[in-house]
């Protein structure tokens, strides 16, 4: 069984997030997050607090792991011993993107595989962007986001 890189920022993670971490735990003998730096864009929590929040959320997952990152994807899934990248698809916007990413990264490394899943029915309205506008706009996200992200979301706002 293959080991999974699900690279990504997680700013926040989400439920849909979860969802597909959850479906490829099933799948993979292990998977690891990466959660990304980010120095094209400011990013609503650290890399730090977006770390830890996929492990509190991945907490009962035995062979999910989270980590921070930084540079070439692949590079990375390689230092890790990952021969897939796990990656979700909601709508076309996404297979639009991210197929041109998945064909760039195996021009970069052929022995890198990305495979997708489709996110479920109930997720894949959800996105990080739309939590940080309704966290603008004072609403609540209890509702979309993993108990723990929840929480700490809270605790930002006091
Ligand atoms: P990036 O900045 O790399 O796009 P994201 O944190 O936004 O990082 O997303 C990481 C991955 O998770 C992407 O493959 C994205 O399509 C997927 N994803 C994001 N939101 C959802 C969701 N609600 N349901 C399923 N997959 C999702």
């Amino acid at each position: 069984m293959a080991v999974a890189l699900y690279p990504g920022t997680f700013d926040p993670l989400t439920n849909g997030h979860l969802d597909i971490l959850r479906r490829g735990a099933a799948l993979f003998e292990r998977v690891v997050v990466a959660v990304g730096a980010r120095v094209d864009k400011q990013t609503l929590l650290t890399a730090d607090e977006r770390v830890a929040l996929v492990r509190a959320s991945a907490k009962g997952m035995r062979n999910v792991e989270a980590v921070p990152f930084t540079g070439l994807v692949v590079d990375f899934a390689k230092a890790q011993g990952a021969t897939v990248l796990l990656r979700g698809l909601r709508n076309p916007m996404d297979y639009e993107y991210e197929t041109q990413m998945a064909v760039t990264n195996r021009r970069l490394a052929p022995g890198i595989e990305t495979v997708f899943l489709v996110a479920a029915v109930e997720s894949s309205f959800i996105s990080s962007t739309l939590i940080k506008e309704i966290l603008t706009a004072g609403g609540s996200v209890d509702a979309f986001v993993p108990d723990a992200v929840a929480k700490a979301l809270r605790a930002r706002k006091r």
